[in-house]
């Protein structure tokens, strides 16, 4: 590889781009994990994460991946051959109910459209059938990152509340937390897995499990096995600002500048910033004449865009290009998704003339691999971002 000047673009709906406050504060020596100035660090850190879950009980936090949120959200308050429902509407929610089922739990599928919200209607009807209340749990991905598609969570509680029902509500908010509004504790979600690499502007490596006092008090009776993941040996060391394990300590400095960040923006204002790039981005699709994948429009998601590609186009030759001409990374297909779909990814630490630079790329992508589209796409996103404010 030889040197390339300038910024790599970064456009995945996540990882995404890392601001330069993060990295300077993750830059320094790691201290002792054992010691004073590490308990102050993560007492402040367990103080500010509960307030972009919108209030929780606790959050945890793990040195993984989001996947391992998923095994923890699990693990912790199940026991074997427990019955979960999983709400399956798209590549990321499939994945979480690939992670039950190997942990042997009796896992039923809601099918649902991959290009619409999880329908809150079959929901209710299907918890109306469990009148002995066999399902523990009911797993929604809040934000499908693989479709571009959000669904609304308080309908999905609603739909659960509609019949009494008292499964626990279990929430991915990967690719919503500190991009969307979340509201963990007024909407009365259980468990929200959440990850550092996506609204949280961290570089992959650390994942969250934020839960309701329910879920602590259930996890006390669940009995599938645990370990690295338990809640309650984490509690213990947490209350003295600590971890069973040595933890990420300079993904923590980074988080801790991180929730600077999101605290002085605040989270109106962050939310607003997302919706208008969102808004932005879909105009400039819709300038391209180009589809979107998502069906409807109070479904899109403001984090990340899925364009589907015309009939006859590669949309991994089209990412191929993007990326060797213009050094922009944009996200590929998923699943049945691959070659069909390209998603953009606007979250996280980004503003107008980050987005127009990527618009930009795509643009140029699009000439350079002959796929068909009307230009006018950049211009549409101009006239709305040049015309409104936050
Ligand atoms: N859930 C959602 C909605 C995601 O977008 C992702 C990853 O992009 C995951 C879960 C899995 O996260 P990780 O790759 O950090 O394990």
């Amino acid at each position: 590889m030889s040197f390339r000047s300038g910024r790599h673009f970064l456009q995945l709906p996540g990882p995404t781009n890392v601001p330069d406050r993060v990295l300077r504060a993750m830059d320094r020596p790691t201290i002792d994990h054992r010691g004073s100035e590490f308990a102050d660090l993560v007492q402040g850190i367990l103080r500010d994460l509960a307030e972009t879950f919108g209030g929780a009980e606790h959050v945890f936090i793990y040195p993984a991946s989001a996947s391992g949120a998923w095994e923890a959200a699990l693990v912790n308050t199940l026991s074997p051959g427990d019955r979960v429902l999983a709400c399956v509407n798209g590549f990321f929610a499939d994945k979480w109910r690939a992670v039950a089922e190997r942990l042997g739990l009796d896992v039923e599928v809601l099918e649902g459209e991959w290009r619409r919200a999880v329908d809150p209607d079959a929901l209710r009807t299907r918890l109306e059938r469990d009148p002995d209340a066999a399902i523990k749990a009911v797993m929604v991905v809040h934000n499908e990152t693989s479709t571009g598609i959000t669904t609304p969570v308080p309908q999905i509680r609603g739909a659960i509340d509609a019949v009494g029902h008292g499964a626990l509500l279990m929430v991915d908010a990967v690719s919503s937390l500190a991009s969307l509004p979340y509201r963990h504790r007024a909407w009365n979600v259980d468990v929200t897995v959440a990850g550092s690499q996506k609204g949280l502007m961290l570089p992959p490596g650390l994942s969250f499990t934020a839960v309701s006092p329910r879920a602590l008090e259930l996890h006390r009776a669940a009995r599938l096995p645990r370990a690295y993941w338990d809640w309650s040996s984490l509690l213990e060391f947490n209350a003295n600002g600590f971890f069973p394990y040595t933890p990420a300590t300079n993904l923590l400095f980074g988080l801790r500048e991180a929730l600077a960040m999101l605290h002085e923006e605040g989270s109106e204002r962050t939310i607003a910033r997302h919706h208008r790039l969102a808004e932005a981005t879909r105009r400039a699709v819709g300038g391209w004449r180009l589809d979107l994948y998502g069906m409807l429009a109070e479904e899109l998601s403001d984090t990340v865009t899925a364009v589907l590609m015309p009939e006859g186009s590669d949309a991994e030759a089209f990412r191929r290009t993007v990326l060797d001409r213009f050094d922009m990374s944009l996200g590929t297909g998923l699943g049945p998704l691959k070659g069909r779909v390209v998603r953009i990814g606007h979250l996280g630490d980004f503003n107008d003339l980050m987005l127009l630079g990527t618009l930009a790329g795509i643009e140029m992508g699009l000439r350079c691999t002959d796929v068909p589209f009307a230009s006018g796409g950049i211009q549409a996103a101009m006239d709305y971002l040049s015309t409104t404010r936050e």
